[in-house]
């Protein structure tokens, strides 16, 4: 009887261990906040370029936000490869199209851009110590990882409506729009995973009522 016993016992755990992997539970579709790529033809649509020279703080802008964005670009890279959390994966990808379409805005101005290609490399201080600091954040757990998503969307919707009040000119407002329109579907994107997993978010940059009326709004279409 004994025997029987530990037998029965010894399938069990046989058996249990046999399940242990189970189902992974559906990612979160986030399809919705990712409009199709299409940045091609960004330069056409942005017309002729303007006459006149860019004031130094748009130049500074448009170099800056070069970079944010492949800060946001790289930090997603590197939280990928860390949680390989998809979310990291498709909006890793939109950041390459605003990078693409910050770069359209640098070469149409024909301005000196010392941008690498290479992932945690940055000319700007801000965003290296900014890089290595938000890896380091998100790499304690997938939960970290998650709230730096949300939190790089933040601040690139706040420096990107500071961009905006330093500029009158058309072509780049509208670059700059359509990259802020990206941020809060990110932002959309982001919070929506947490919430997925139970994680409640609270801004860290923008003022409480400003995130609020972003999340409670849909997605908004536009070129990335
Ligand atoms: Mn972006
Ligand atoms: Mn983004």
């Amino acid at each position: 009887m004994k025997s029987f016993a530990a037998i029965l016992i010894l399938v069990l755990i046989l058996l249990s261990a046999g399940c242990t992997s189970h189902p992974e539970p559906a990612p979160p579709d986030i399809s919705e906040y990712l409009t199709p790529i299409d940045s091609g033809n960004l330069s056409r649509e942005l017309g002729p370029v303007p006459a006149g020279m860019l004031t130094p703080a748009e130049e500074q802008d448009i170099l800056f936000m070069q970079e944010e964005e492949k800060l946001a670009r790289d930090v997603y890279a590197a939280l990928y490869e860390k949680w390989q959390i998809r979310a990291f994966l498709n909006i890793g990808e939109a950041e390459q199209t605003h990078l693409d379409s910050m770069t359209v805005l640098v070469d149409r101005y024909q301005i000196e851009s010392r941008i690498s290609n290479e992932r945690g490399v940055f000319s700007n201080e801000t965003l290296r110590f900014l890089y290595d600091d938000l890896v380091a954040r998100g790499s304690t757990s997938s939960e970290e990882a998650l709230r730096v998503g949300a939190l790089i969307e933040e601040i690139d919707i706040v420096d990107l409506q500071e961009a905006m009040t330093r500029t009158g000119r058309q072509d780049i407002l509208q670059v700059y729009d359509n990259l802020a329109k990206g941020s809060r579907n990110h932002l959309r994107a982001f919070v929506n995973v947490m919430g997925q997993q139970g994680i409640s978010y609270t801004p860290q940059v923008l003022p409480q009522d400003e995130y609020q009326a972003i999340i409670a709004s849909s997605a908004e279409r536009g070129r990335a």
